[in-house]
């Protein structure tokens, strides 16, 4: 069976390969650490996909719709020779075009079919990441998060691998709604997670807790990694952003649970409000404690 006889363009056939690539990098990487990598970006690809499908099964049907015409003609032309000559080898030559042709239409329908499952499978990857999805900020929502922590302790469980999370909410946001309006406010909100986003590492997440709160998972990371990352994220803010954020750290110790989790990492962050706001704290698990500007790495003088 000859797979050119299906004229399939050739732009089509590479979007295919592209899109199968990203189904296949996806099923690669089908671990409990997948579950958190839904973020901005995931949304972006999967929307650039969902398009290529939309184009991919667009080019398929005219690819199908003219290779059809064309058959129908050449069996019109061979019927019509048929009933002019009324030879029996006109009759044998068309039975045998019927039986050269008939594969090649079922395999032209088993692709078109399998291009509708792509685009299903496309559709559907669409909703799962939506759903997960803050649409003010591009980053996960609480949906999101809670599947990122659900896979955090599940790995937890298994291998005992630690994470810690980091809480942070603006710095009289009130007062910036109020004065600047609230589209400004929303702005900051999509500056701040685009900030978060661009600066946390590729397994870590970034979502969007509340109002103007956000929390971020970071995988295999320990207190004293915690520590650092969250206070080099708040002196980023306060460099780069018209408001400052204050921040709550917590790492998962064994018997927690999500909320007690969270709590803790709220708990720090109410102490660095309390403490004058622009400053992160830390849940050592007895207590909150302040985060030193130019903490170092442990070990490092
Ligand atoms: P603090 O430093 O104690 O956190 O003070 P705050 O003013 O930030 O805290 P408060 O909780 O009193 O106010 C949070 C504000 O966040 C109130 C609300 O108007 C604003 N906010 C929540 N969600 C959104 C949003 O989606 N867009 C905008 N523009 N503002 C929001
Ligand atoms: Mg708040
Ligand atoms: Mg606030």
């Amino acid at each position: 069976m000859d797979w050119w006889n299906l004229q399939i363009p050739v732009p089509v056939a590479l979007a295919v390969v592209a899109a199968m690539g990203y189904l296949i990098s996806r099923q690669r990487r089908a671990n409990p650490n997948d579950m958190v990598t839904r973020s901005r970006r995931e949304l972006k690809r999967a929307q650039a996909v969902a398009s290529e499908l939309e184009k991919i099964a667009w080019a398929v049907r005219q690819s199908l719709a003219r290779h059809h015409a064309s058959v129908s003609r050449f069996k019109d032309h061979v019927s019509r020779l048929s009933s002019q000559q009324q030879e029996a080898a006109w009759k044998e030559l068309c039975r045998e075009a019927e039986d050269i042709l008939k594969p090649t239409l079922q395999l032209a329908t088993q692709i078109a079919n399998a291009y509708d499952e792509i685009r299903q499978q496309s559709a559907n990857l669409m909703t799962f990441t939506e759903v997960r999805t803050d649409p003010l900020t591009g980053v996960n929502n609480r949906r999101g998060l809670d599947d990122a922590l659900n896979a955090q302790f599940a790995l937890k469980t298994r291998y005992n691998a630690t994470f810690a999370v980091a809480m942070f909410d603006i710095d009289h946001f009130k007062q910036v709604n109020d004065q600047q309006g609230h589209l400004h406010g929303d702005r900051v909100l999509q500056e701040l997670a685009q900030l978060f986003d661009e600066s946390i590492r590729e397994t870590d997440i970034v979502a969007r807790y509340g109002g103007e709160e956000f929390v971020i998972v970071m995988p295999h990371t320990d207190l004293a990694g915690a520590r650092i990352f969250a206070e080099r994220l708040r002196a980023r803010v306060h460099q780069q952003l018209t408001v400052t954020v204050s921040g709550g750290v917590a790492a998962v110790g064994d018997g927690d649970t999500q909320e007690t989790l969270i709590a803790r990492a709220d708990a720090a962050l109410y102490s660095a409000k309390t403490d004058g706001r622009n400053r992160v704290f830390c849940h050592t698990g007895q207590d909150t404690e302040l985060v030193a500007v130019d903490e170092q790495p442990v070990g490092v003088a």
